[in-house]
């Protein structure tokens, strides 16, 4: 039996995207070689790559606004020192909303002065900062739109003439935001795109060039951009499956559309928190995100029977990270709104048997 995967990421991706992707490894469209074993410069590939970056941008609603997407390695932890090796002369100023956040900061530390606009760490970020003052003069600000571990999400972003930087590698193509007001968006494929293994750059062209270091070839976004993500071997599976999540998103309907799931799932979840007196939700309700529920079991006698039942269901993935403890439910786009179903009525029934 197929189980219900609440898994954090590397997550779930959409049966019929595993599908073609397990045939093309064996052989891709029928041209008698494996997806794996074929040039990254042949002419199927750079179609592969090519589409992907084009999707990419469509359903971002970023075409021919300036931006470029890249599909490079590293994960967002290369990112972390990439963006702040590219873009941070003097200062830049960087919300601190959990331990991607804090990675982030550590990176850019290297570069130059990193100033932590706003944190909620006192509350072990549990809640999204509001109402900082945003300084002019910094060459960027860093944000992390969702954050993974401890369930909370930005709602609404920062106005501000200062470029934005947002890591969002665990909501990308989940919501509808107007991306245009980012000037670099990294996310690692991993969360709701693809395999781990690549990781999407989309960055606004105009901003590149400013700092005075020089920077190596391969953490240069304009070495990229010249080579159109094709400077090195690109992670052809991970690019390959990428490319068939986004062209699934697509056929969906778009953001949109996933949107309008992704809210159903979280609303079912999040009620379900909020009315059974077993269980309690960890994040602020108004920074909730819909990507990743924490909640924690409020007695403890029932959390053997609700691990059973979890088990028993073929509910998997839903132990809470280290740094948190409780439950987390992750709910990326690929996960149905059955499959959160099946997890609420456990939690239902448990408070029936409590
Ligand atoms: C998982 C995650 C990362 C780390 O990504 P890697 O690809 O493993 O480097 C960074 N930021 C956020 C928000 C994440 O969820």
């Amino acid at each position: 039996m197929k189980k219900h995967n609440f898994s954090a990421g590397p997550c779930i991706l959409p049966s019929t995207v595993m599908q073609k992707a397990a045939e093309a490894v064996i052989e891709l469209d029928d041209i008698g070689l494996s997806l794996i074993e074929i040039s990254h410069r042949s002419k199927e590939f750079v179609a592969i790559i090519e589409k992907a970056r084009a999707l990419a941008l469509e359903l971002l609603n970023l075409e021919n606004k300036g931006y470029e997407a890249l599909f490079l390695q590293g994960g967002a932890s290369t990112q972390f020192l990439a963006t702040a090796y590219n873009l941070l002369e003097k200062k830049a100023g960087y919300i601190n909303t959990g331990t991607w956040s804090l990675k982030a900061i550590k990176e850019a530390r290297l570069f130059g002065e990193v100033f932590e606009i706003a944190s909620s760490q006192e509350a072990n970020f549990t809640y999204i900062p509001k109402g900082y003052n945003i300084p002019k003069d910094l060459d960027y600000l860093h944000l992390t739109s969702n954050n993974t571990i401890f369930g909370t999400q930005f709602k609404a972003f920062p106005e501000t003439d200062v470029p934005l930087v947002c890591d969002m590698s665990s909501d990308i193509f989940s919501r509808q935001l107007d991306f245009s007001k980012f000037d670099l968006i990294y996310a690692g494929a991993q969360k709701n795109m693809g395999p781990a293994g690549t990781t999407l750059v989309v960055v606004k062209k105009d901003i590149l060039g400013k700092v005075s270091r020089q920077i190596p070839s391969m953490l240069n976004y304009e070495t990229h951009i010249a080579k159109e993500s094709m400077f090195n071997t690109p992670p052809v599976f991970a690019v390959y499956v990428s490319m068939l999540t986004l062209q699934w998103l697509k056929d969906l309907g778009g953001i949109s559309a996933i949107e309008e799931i992704n809210e159903k799932k979280a609303n079912l979840i999040y009620s379900e928190i909020d009315l059974n007196p077993v269980f309690s939700g960890i994040a602020a309700k108004e920074d909730r995100s819909y990507m990743n529920a924490t909640f924690n079991i409020t007695d403890e006698t029932l959390k053997e029977t609700f691990d059973q039942m979890c088990l028993e269901a073929g509910v998997s993935g839903i132990n809470g990270h280290r740094s948190v403890g409780g439950y987390r439910a992750s709910m990326y786009n690929a996960l149905s709104l059955e499959s959160v179903g099946v997890l609420v009525d456990i939690m239902s029934e448990l408070e029936r048997k409590g």
